[in-house]
């Protein structure tokens, strides 16, 4: 039986652990803390189907002098982290030319078309339906001419992959939420994507059914991780003593880059730092929904309405500053009544985004047995089951639903 240790136990780590054991791989999932806690926990819940192009730097110059000024909550940074930034940025910034964008998007698409399936299989068997909700997500306008922009893209994704979406008016909107007290001037509401009211949660029940299955789920430290004594495999230490294994899957999220370095890797990341924080609202929304003009997405969870923000950038050592919540519970106030935080600190964590926006996907060129499946960016909830289900079958040696080639380490 072929072995495996799989390191990180967010939504790709779990996945990637449960399409191993499907395949009949004897599995270790390893973890310093329970399953489902990081980044898998703390984003919006939605998984996105509607999402057929990853995000790209912005270009223009209209963009970019709003977020050097920070006229947009979109964005935060500051100017003495910039430089520390500046070597992905500028590579994000080569592959965010609209022709690569295309290219990216193409190979993007491939794996987003297959995303709510491989959810779907995994929800089934986890028993995880209680947690899903399948009306869609909204997108609200503030300005007409924002709003005529975003329909006239929606037109073109809808008809190129064969999308749903609804365009409401003000009034469309009031009755779709009651909740709302403005409904801006109309908003989008996309039918196919589904949304979690505990995306950790979601996470966790797939690594029940994981262990269930009879794999193994054991706390650890990734950074223990070294050849075995006969150089053909990998151990780690574990609260339950070494583990070893003939292969090691690295699937650390955002943690991902700093482990491979201690084997030879260096791999630039955008770090996308984002914000949450949970209200007590008398009367949630229904469905998640984003305020495109402040930047910041309101999702309906089992804690309260969790309000996300954008993206930070800020390196993993530095303190959280989250001006943009703060921008974010303002704009939120306006249009529902919000109640009271539920937490005193905000939650943080950090989209591992690749400055090619496309996951990491394969067999590490310098080590055999090293694999990894990271940089997820902004939908690594939607696409955890099927990158783990591509990397099992690239593992195995089997066909893979789309082309693995465009995700391989190799390409950095
Ligand atoms: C604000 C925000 C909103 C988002 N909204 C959405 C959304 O609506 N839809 C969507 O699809 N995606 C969304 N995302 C992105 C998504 O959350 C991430 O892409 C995804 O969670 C990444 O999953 P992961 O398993 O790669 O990483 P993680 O969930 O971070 O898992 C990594 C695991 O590695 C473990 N680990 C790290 N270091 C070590 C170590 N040294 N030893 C042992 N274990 C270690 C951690 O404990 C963790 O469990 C959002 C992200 C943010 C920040």
């Amino acid at each position: 039986m072929k072995s495996a240790i799989v390191l990180g136990a967010g939504m790709v780590g779990v996945s990637s652990a449960l399409a191993l054991q499907d395949r009949g791989w004897s599995v270790t999932l390893i973890d310093r803390k329970q399953p489902g806690l990081e980044t898998s926990y703390g984003n919006a819940g939605i998984i996105q189907s509607e999402v057929v192009e990853p995000y790209a730097m912005p270009r223009s110059i209209r963009e970019l002098a709003d977020i050097v000024l920070g006229r947009t909550n979109d964005v935060h940074y500051s100017f003495r982290e910039l430089p520390a930034h500046l070597g992905s940025l500028a590579r994000y910034w080569w592959h965010s030319q609209s022709r690569r964008h295309q290219a990216i998007s193409l190979t993007w698409a491939g794996l987003i078309a297959h995303a709510a399936s491989g959810h779907e299989d995994l929800i089934k068997r986890a028993n995880a339906g209680n947690l899903i909700r399948r009306s869609g997500y909204r997108v609200l306008y503030r300005s007409k001419p924002a709003l005529e922009e975003a329909i006239t893209h929606a037109e073109q994704l809808a008809s190129a992959h064969a999308l749903d979406f609804r365009t409401l008016t003000p009034d469309e909107v009031a009755a779709a939420e009651p909740a709302l007290i403005l409904g801006g001037v109309g908003a989008i509401h996309w039918l196919g994507p589904w949304s979690s009211s505990d995306p950790g949660k979601l996470a966790s029940s797939y690594a029940d059914l994981f262990v269930g299955a009879g794999g193994t789920f054991v706390h650890g430290k990734a950074e223990t991780l070294k050849r075995n004594a006969s150089g053909r495999g990998w151990v780690v230490q574990t609260e339950s003593g070494p583990i070893e294994a003939e292969n090691v899957v690295v699937a650390l999220g955002p943690w991902s880059p700093t482990l491979l370095r201690l084997f030879g890797h260096r791999f630039s990341m955008v770090r996308k730092r984002g914000y949450h924080a949970h209200y007590s609202s008398p009367e949630p929304l229904r469905v998640p929904m984003m305020d495109v003009a402040n930047g910041y997405v309101m999702a309906p969870m089992a804690l309260g309405t969790r309000v996300t923000t954008g993206a930070h950038l800020a390196r993993p050592d530095t303190s959280a500053d989250p001006v943009q919540l703060a921008r974010a519970e303002i704009s939120a106030r306006q249009l529902m009544a919000l109640g009271e935080r539920v937490e005193e600190q905000p939650w943080m964590g950090t989209r591992p985004c690749m400055p090619d926006m496309l996951p990491v996907i394969g067999q590490s060129q310098r080590q055999a047995g090293l694999w990894m499946n990271f940089g997820h960016g902004h939908q690594g909830l939607t696409l955890g089951p099927v990158t783990g289900e591509l990397l099992a079958s690239v593992m195995s040696g089997q066909s893979t639903v789309v082309d693995s080639g465009p995700f391989r380490p190799g390409r950095y």
